[in-house]
């Protein structure tokens, strides 16, 4: 049996007094994604995710889970040997079925993404300024190299660069600089949805939580949408609006960030958020715990719940019945058969 996901009442994201056209579809809408490598290695299962216009997701999970092969899956970036099936609707468009060219204007101008490691993505013969007027360039035939170029430069600006920065090459910029120049590059073609994988992961502290306010303004001026990729929930739980938790591919649980992080209702979104105490949160202030183990090589998925050979709570059943996502009270939901439908003693009459 499959979960379906019924919106009732207004959108969250609704303007006051301006009701939406009824049927617009969100900005971003994920159905039963898979991921297949190889055609062994299933790194991306069944997963659904929803992002309205101005709204910011977070996707957490221990390394391996799927999280890049998700985000690099969202604009078709992934190696040929990746199977991909499923919707991918930005805008109700299906990625997955778009013609290459209508593909090549959706990224950047639709979603672009920021990655994990500056130094890597950035080309390190090639001016910093060039780089970001190059998307820029490619996107509008009308703009001249120099009106890119003074782009860029005010992309800088806005990243909190000076713009004559953009003479420099990537080894003459710190890793936080760097990170910045990667944002600056991903608003160049003003996208809808800003995709960050670990934006933050490769810095140290304090350059953390910068860039991580940087991302949160510029969003939030911007009115675009996020899906922010961390394995640390309390850094997803601070940025972001609402939270998907990602076990062996899956989604395990989902809901409001706040919610999920400070009472997860699956047992491995509890073991992250222990995992990831809040720096200075009376309310979070228990010993940081780690969990045993290493989530399972998608080549070799355990029976059951994939989680159960980790889980503290596992039931005998565990090894052998798996559990698809099922309300867990609020707006949230959690794959795991510990969890009972909210206020379960008086809801049977609705369904
Ligand atoms: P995360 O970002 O959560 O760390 P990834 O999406 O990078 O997870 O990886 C998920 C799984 O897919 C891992 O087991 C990884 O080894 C595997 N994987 C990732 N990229 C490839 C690839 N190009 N070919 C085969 N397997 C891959
Ligand atoms: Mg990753």
């Amino acid at each position: 049996m499959t979960a379906t996901t019924a919106t009732t009442g207004p959108e969250p994201s609704a303007s006051p007094g301006l009701p939406e056209p009824v049927g617009d579809p969100p900005l971003l809408e994920v159905r039963n994604l898979t991921v297949t490598y190889g055609g062994t290695v299933p790194a991306v299962r069944g997963v659904d995710l929803r992002v309205e216009a101005g709204q910011k997701l977070g996707i957490a999970g221990e390394s391996g889970c799927g999280k890049s092969t998700l985000a690099l899956a969202l604009l078709r970036l992934l190696p040929a040997t990746a199977k991909l099936t499923g919707e991918i609707l930005l805008d109700g468009e299906d990625v997955l079925t778009m013609k290459w060219g209508r593909l090549r204007a959706v990224r950047w101008a639709g979603a672009s993404i920021v990655f994990q490691g500056a130094m890597h993505s950035l080309n390190a013969v090639h001016r910093v300024g060039d780089q970001i007027a190059e998307p820029i360039l490619l996107h509008s035939t009308r703009t001249t190299p120099a009106a890119a170029r003074k782009r860029a430069g005010e992309l800088l600006e806005q990243v909190g660069l000076p713009a004559a920065r953009a003479r420099a090459y990537p080894h003459e910029l710190s890793g936080g600089q760097r990170q910045r120049v990667m944002i600056a590059m991903a608003l160049a073609c003003d996208p809808r949805l800003i995709i960050a994988d670990e934006p933050t992961t490769a810095l140290d502290v304090m350059i953390q939580a910068q860039i991580l306010r940087l991302i949160e303004q510029l969003v939030a001026d911007q009115d675009v949408g996020l899906i922010m990729i961390s394995h640390d929930l309390a850094v997803l739980a601070d940025t972001c609006d609402r939270l998907s938790v990602m076990y062996a591919g899956r989604v395990v649980e989902e809901g409001p960030a706040r919610q999920v992080y400070a009472e997860a209702r699956h047992p491995y979104g509890r073991a992250l958020s222990a995992a990831f105490p809040r720096i200075g949160d009376p309310a979070s202030r228990r010993a940081p715990r780690g969990l045993p183990g290493d989530p399972p090589d998608p080549a070799a998925l355990p029976g059951g719940c994939t989680f159960h050979p980790r889980c503290p709570v596992a039931l005998d059943s565990c090894a052998t019945e798996d559990q698809e996502l099922r309300e867990a009270g609020g707006e949230r939901r959690a794959a795991c058969v510990l969890v009972n439908a909210p206020a379960a003693d008086d809801s049977r009459s609705t369904s």
